[in-house]
């Protein structure tokens, strides 16, 4: 044990304090009251353990895909450490050095998208991409109300409202609203399900042809941008055809449209490229950055921009659009971009994107042997951001039962491996499970994952 639970509570009263008091992210907390609430206390690279003492392979990089350069990173801590001495933070109209280092880090990694504009979670970086496009129209092409954005069946991109308004999930947004008016939908790029029951390659690619006719039926002068997850992950792990991204490029620039790539998952080696779109010919006008970036040890998100959005803020001091009016009281905290440059070192130094796509392609291998199961009805993925699609029977692709998929992830957790299933969303939707284990991740630890899985699905037989 590298540190010990001297002077904290033990397992039992931990249990008792998290039954008084917590209220966890979408969590059914009835299910507590008899069963013992699993709380993690250490972990080092891809293993964690919890406050019992029992071990467990983290297929899900600390729960939400996050933790992409596996657990225990001394040097991250130090890094944090040496700036909170030094100087823990200052905003506002004024940067401080890290905040200066990682805005040209991540430049370096992103040239065509040089502006930095930092703050604290990937909802918040999706918002403030969201005020970014509408000032930038509203300065650009004044009173031209070029303000709506569209976004994808099955995509996420947070939890705030409008947020939520541009995610194509409809039970995350049931008894929410209203939500904010100005966001519009196009369907999923899920062939195994495919919108238009259609197969690839013969399919004319209309997935993403049906912007175009969004684009009309809501105006085409008051369409501002479209937000996409290159490879959409909570909404069932779907990586688009090649051609999808190229046609879906050339509508936006056709009408004008900005394209926004939300990149909060598949940023930072998730997909086995550093970035998601880097698997696609296509150019963002804007990415949104989380997770991946500082690995889960500080909270930080970014929204990088093209100079052109950026030059459009530069009229004089006393002019309305001479600044971005938006503020993110912790954006840019310095210990933050200290965790996320010394991650990003970790990440290069490490080659952890190479891993990410030898170990992803050995993870598919695997999985795909798992589609002699009757239930496994489609397995899919990119680098170690993978999918297992369940069903009832293969040929009528009924969704399996969400209670048999609770149990497949139960018997894998007793079995010492952490996979996910996807949050209750569409119904019928909420049939996948999935893996995104640390970038560190080596074919052991996919065996261990594997094995698991082989056995649980058995139990199903
Ligand atoms: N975008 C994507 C693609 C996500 O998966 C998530 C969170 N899972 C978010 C945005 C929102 O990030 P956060 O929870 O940090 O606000």
């Amino acid at each position: 044990m590298k540190q010990t639970l001297t002077g904290v509570p033990s397992a039992a009263e931990l249990a008792e304090l998290h039954r008084e008091h917590l209220w966890l992210h979408l969590t059914n907390h009835k299910l507590y009251e008899t069963q013992e609430p699993p709380i993690m206390a250490e972990g080092t690279g891809y293993m964690l353990k919890d406050v019992q003492g029992k071990e467990f392979v983290d297929g899900l990089s600390g729960g939400v895909w996050v933790v992409n350069v596996g657990h225990g990173r001394a040097s991250i801590a130090d890094a944090v450490s040496r700036q909170m001495k030094l100087l823990p933070y200052y905003a506002g109209s004024m940067a401080t050095p890290p905040y200066i280092m990682l805005a040209a880090k991540l430049a370096s990694l992103l040239p065509s998208l040089p502006k930095v504009y930092l703050s604290n979670s990937g909802s918040e970086a999706n918002e403030k991409a969201f005020k970014m496009v509408r000032q930038y129209f509203a300065a650009k092409s004044p009173g031209k109300k070029k303000y709506k954005i569209i976004y994808r069946d099955r995509d996420y991109h947070g939890t705030t409202l409008a947020a939520l308004a541009s995610s194509g999930q409809q039970e995350r947004r049931a008894d929410f609203g209203p939500l904010p008016e100005g966001f519009a939908e196009i369907p999923h790029a899920l062939c195994y399900r495919c919108p238009f029951g259609k197969s690839y390659p013969g399919c004319n690619i209309d997935c993403a042809r049906a912007l175009e006719q969004v684009i009309q039926q809501e105006g085409e002068d008051s369409v501002a941008a479209v937000i996409l997850e290159p490879v959409t992950a909570g909404g069932g792990i779907i990586p688009p055809v090649p051609e999808y991204y190229p046609v879906l490029q050339e509508i936006c620039r056709r009408y004008g449209v900005l394209l926004i790539l939300d990149e909060v998952v598949t940023g930072f080696g998730r997909t086995g490229a550093l970035f998601g779109h880097q698997h696609y010919d296509v150019q963002p006008d804007i990415i949104t950055l989380a997770k991946g970036l500082a690995s889960g040890y500080m909270p930080i998100s970014a929204t990088v921009a093209r100079k052109e959005i950026f030059n459009q803020f530069m009229a004089g001091p006393e002019e309305p659009n001479g600044f971005f009016r938006d503020i993110s009281t912790f954006g840019g905290c310095a210990g933050s971009s200290v965790a996320a440059l010394e991650n990003i070192r970790i990440i290069e130094e490490e080659r952890l994107t190479e891993n990410s796509a030898l170990m992803g392609a050995y993870l598919m291998e695997r999985l795909k042997e798992l589609e002699a199961f009757p239930i496994v009805g489609n397995v899919r993925g990119q680098g170690l951001l993978a999918g297992v699609e369940l069903v009832e029977d293969k040929r009528s692709k009924i969704p399996l039962q969400e209670s048999r998929l609770a149990q497949i992830v139960a018997s894998a957790r007793e079995d010492g491996v952490i996979i996910g299933r996807m949050t209750r969303s569409v119904p019928g939707y909420n049939n996948v499970l999935y893996m995104a284990p640390p970038l560190i991740i080596d074919k052991y630890g996919i065996d261990r994952i594997i094995g698991a899985l082989r056995s649980a699905l058995h139990k199903q037989l």
